[in-house]
């Protein structure tokens, strides 16, 4: 017999109706065998409209009053689910928040789960009853035991929560889409259902899965170790299963501050090529990484940032045996790639063996600015240079001087609590059979602000996004690019993010009097950008698989402004109305509309 811990969301409970059916449905698994844990929102919409009321006596509601006012919805569906599994004569018991012991943090309206208690758990469970938790909420660890909630989608989280405190067979998330789609429908009708994605790839795909599961509940299952479904409350279709492998067994304690960095990795046995002051038009990175591919050259990190003038330059790095073939192909095709005969520049073409790639990793570094700029410091600290930056979701990695490697690994173990020794890059991946690209996701809330010549030495990249981490900015993709140029006979790079575009005006002033201070260039500001990302854990080691996304975007005219990558992701950074196009494209350019989609509307 199988613990269970179910979560509905507030439309399927939006209803007596539905909450009558969802009472059937757990009777179901319970005469199934299982024990189960339901754990529900506040009923349709009733969340919202409890902030609306607030928000029409005041405009600046307290914190703790709107815990007080928001724990109610929850408070209203535990209780009526309860009486509906009554009158299907099963035995069952409403507990909130409070009386479970979710015990969290007093930061109220965005409590971090501290532990959970299971005694009182465990209790109900040996009696046979059905226990129904209310979602989203807990009580703070002072004695003045105040309640507090999780934030807005926390329901996720303290379901998952639970289900790792009672190490639960799986945790099953009940909600109105039939699971994780491929990519959003209402901009790509053609998405399907996955059938399977590991948590890694879930989280990089937050811009596009955060609506249906809270990354924060994703960074549980991923720690814990939970093995989450994600399937529809109208059918009894399987959905989505969003596995982790095992992890290390860890405490309930600190349940949720876990460390924002769980690994360090590196990887010595790279080499960088850079191919400089190509043209700025479309086809150009599809026909570079193409050529790479058709000779089999698995590449790694990709990085390009914004253009100057009209010539961009592209770096990558691949494995130090393939540098010799990778160079000849970029030599090769340097100059037949310059945009007209009169143009003088040259494209040319850098390698560079002596360097290192170090990353961190962590899901927890989501949504808490501020973890890039720690390990930019603490680089600087120790006297290390960054020479290329690239980041996804869950991870920054940055090339540096082989010589440095084991430094930057000690002073960054050190920073970020790391013990465990660290990790060479691709040896934690171990999906054989995962496909190459298992979604995408196109992102067109972003701003990108871009800072030009910025001093190549220690301790400037830490300085610029500390500076934002400070004023609570948080920064999405971070790209340190090839381009370096002499301004005063001082070496200088550029330097681009993006952040949310209402993080945009803050963010530039920010930049531009750091610039001002420390004499860096132009600060250039673009809110008409859109992201377009793919996720696989397939890609490693699959070589051409950024040759197919750049082919499938320049076979639409589509012009790439910046490429960074990690292990898993490939994301882009095009032109806003080329977004939707763009997004289509790539969907459709790793066949994940798949043969179904054919089969099913015939
Ligand atoms: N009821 C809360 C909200 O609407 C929590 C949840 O449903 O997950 O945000
Ligand atoms: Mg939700």
């Amino acid at each position: 017999m199988a613990l269970i811990v179910q979560k509905y969301g507030g439309t399927s409970v939006g209803t007596v109706e539905r909450i009558q059916a969802v009472a059937r449905r757990v009777k179901t698994t319970v005469d199934a065998g299982h024990s189960v844990v339901v754990v529900v929102s506040a009923m349709g919409k009733t969340t919202d409209g409890l902030v609306k009321l607030a928000n029409e006596i005041t405009g600046q509601p307290s914190r703790r009053e709107m815990d007080m006012l928001l724990s109610t919805g929850e408070q209203v569906s535990i209780a009526l689910l309860t009486m509906a599994l009554h009158t299907l004569d099963q035995e069952a018991i409403s507990l909130t928040g409070a009386q479970v012991g979710i015990v969290t943090e007093t930061e109220h309206t965005r409590a971090r789960i501290l532990t959970i208690k299971t005694e009182r758990l465990q209790r109900h469970l040996d009696e046979g009853k059905v226990i129904v938790v209310a979602g989203f909420q807990g009580i703070g660890q002072t004695s003045d035991l105040e309640i507090t909630t999780l934030g807005r989608g926390g329901s996720d989280t303290s379901a998952v929560a639970l289900a790792a405190a009672l190490t639960a067979e799986k945790c099953e998330i009940y909600t109105d889409v039939p699971g994780i789609l491929t990519t959003d429908p209402r901009l790509v009708p053609e998405a399907q259902l996955m059938p399977e994605i590991t948590s890694d790839e879930m989280l990089e795909l937050a811009s596009l899965g955060a609506k249906v599961l809270h990354p924060r509940a994703v960074e549980i299952a991923r720690n814990y170790g939970v093995t989450l479904v994600v399937r529809s409350s109208w059918t009894d279709e399987p959905g989505t299963r969003v596995v982790s492998p095992r992890p290390q067994p860890r405490p309930l304690e600190g349940l949720e501050l876990a460390h924002p960095v769980d690994a360090v990795e590196f990887d010595t046995d790279q080499a960088k090529v850079a191919l400089l002051r190509i043209p700025d038009r479309p086809g150009i990175a599809a026909r570079l990484f193409g050529e790479l591919a058709n000779q089999a050259l698995d590449v790694d990190l990709i990085i390009q940032s914004i253009h100057e003038g009209n010539t961009n330059d592209i770096a990558f790095t691949t494995v130090k045996a393939n540098l010799n073939r990778a160079e000849a192909v970029a030599a090769a095709i340097g100059p037949a790639l310059r945009s007209n005969p009169a143009d003088t520049t040259q494209a040319e073409v850098m390698v560079d063996t002596h360097m290192a790639k170090i990353s961190i990793a962590g899901a927890g570094m989501i949504g808490r600015p501020g973890v890039a700029a720690k390990m930019f410091s603490t680089l600087a600290e120790a006297g290390v240079n960054i020479q290329l930056i690239s980041t996804s979701e869950v991870k920054v990695s940055c090339t540096i001087a082989e010589a440095d490697c084991d430094r930057a690994i000690a002073v960054l173990c050190n920073a970020f609590e790391v013990t465990s020794s660290p990790v060479p890059h691709g040896e934690t991946t171990g999906a054989q059979t995962a496909p190459v690209v298992r979604g995408c996701a196109l992102d067109v809330k972003q701003a990108q602000v871009a800072i030009r010549h910025v001093p190549d030495q220690p301790g400037m990249a830490a300085h610029i996004f500390q500076l934002l981490a400070n004023q609570g900015v948080s920064v999405d993709m971070i790209i340190q690019s090839q381009r370096c140029r002499l301004v005063h006979g001082q070496p200088t790079r550029d330097i681009a993010f993006t952040v949310a575009q209402a993080d945009a005006p803050a963010a530039q002033a920010l930049v531009k009097a750091a610039a001002q201070d420390l004499g860096f260039g132009d600060v250039v500001v673009n809110d008409a950008i859109a992201k377009v990302s793919v996720v696989g854990t397939g890609m490693v080691d699959a070589p051409g698989v950024a040759a197919r996304m750049f082919k499938a975007l320049s076979n639409q005219g589509i012009n790439l402004q910046m490429i960074a990558t990690s292990e898993i992701k490939i994301s882009c950074v095009v032109d806003e109305v080329d977004g939707v196009k763009a997004l289509q494209a790539v969907h459709s350019a790793f066949g994940l509309a798949g043969k179904e989609a054919v089969v099913v509307s015939a």
